[in-house]
């Protein structure tokens, strides 16, 4: 159990940190001629308890991401207790989605922002009709580097799987996500993704959400267009690198 002290201290901890991200959104978007609330803040809550999921809530932070499922699953169950008659946050699944998960995330996520294979796209739809939800949000994963490990459609794929997206009443395709490759220019990666997200549009007018940008590199993706940055660190505190 915690304190009274320690949950004040985290209380006011958290609403300094979202203090400063939504300043660094407002400056960058000042920079790029952008209305501010042109971008939506993703809080990335994995690894960090239930708690400071609804203190978030409580101060205003409406999106929250998580990239595990079981992880997610019950965190889902936990805040909806802690938050009582206050509205529950709108749950984003941002990690690696494996097929066996699919039927479990689509039953508590309102936005997947990690969808990079077509097998997967009757599995999520049927897991929403499953649990009889109405449509969810989906983003395209958009490998920048051709890396699989980090997840991510490879460029030329991009457009093949966001057609079978739009073939499932269950989902609507929001628009595409990537993940700046490690030691690669985030400007010049954002910059490959809003043309991917152009060409994108040009055949699916309502998919013009981009999901980029993370602690380090809000600024390069909000540059280039982000819709949805997915911050942790910033917010939360360094992981424990054992969870990355
Ligand atoms: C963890 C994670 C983030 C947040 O990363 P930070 O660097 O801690 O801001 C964003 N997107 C995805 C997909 C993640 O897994």
């Amino acid at each position: 159990m915690t304190s009274r002290h320690d949950d004040e201290r985290r209380r006011a901890e958290l609403v300094t940190a979202v203090g400063a991200v939504r300043a660094r959104i407002a400056d960058a978007c000042a920079a790029a001629g952008r209305d501010q609330h042109s971008v939506t803040l993703v809080a990335v809550t994995k690894t960090y308890p239930a708690s400071d999921v609804a203190i978030l809530a409580q101060i205003g932070v409406t999106d929250i991401g998580e990239s595990r499922d079981q992880e997610a699953a019950a965190k889902v169950t936990e805040v909806a207790a802690l938050l009582g008659e206050t509205a529950p946050p709108r749950w984003h699944f941002v990690g690696r989605l494996q097929s066996r998960k699919c039927r479990s995330v689509a039953s508590y996520a309102d936005v997947v922002h990690s969808l990079d294979r077509v097998e997967l796209v009757g599995r999520l739809a049927d897991g929403v009709a499953a649990a009889q939800r109405s449509r969810i949000d989906v983003f395209v994963q958009v490998s920048l580097d051709g890396d699989p490990a980090r997840g991510g459609v490879v460029a030329d794929g991009v457009s093949d799987l966001a057609a079978a997206v739009t073939t499932r009443s269950e989902l609507r395709l929001r628009g595409v996500m990537a993940i700046a490759p490690l030691g690669a220019d985030p400007e010049h990666e954002f910059a490959r993704l809003a043309e991917i997200s152009h060409a994108i549009r040009a055949q699916h007018p309502g998919a013009d959400a981009i999901s980029a940008g993370m602690s380090d590199d809000l600024e390069a993706a909000i540059k280039s267009g982000s819709t949805h940055v997915r911050v942790g660190t910033a917010l939360l505190g360094r992981r424990d690198p054992v969870f990355g």
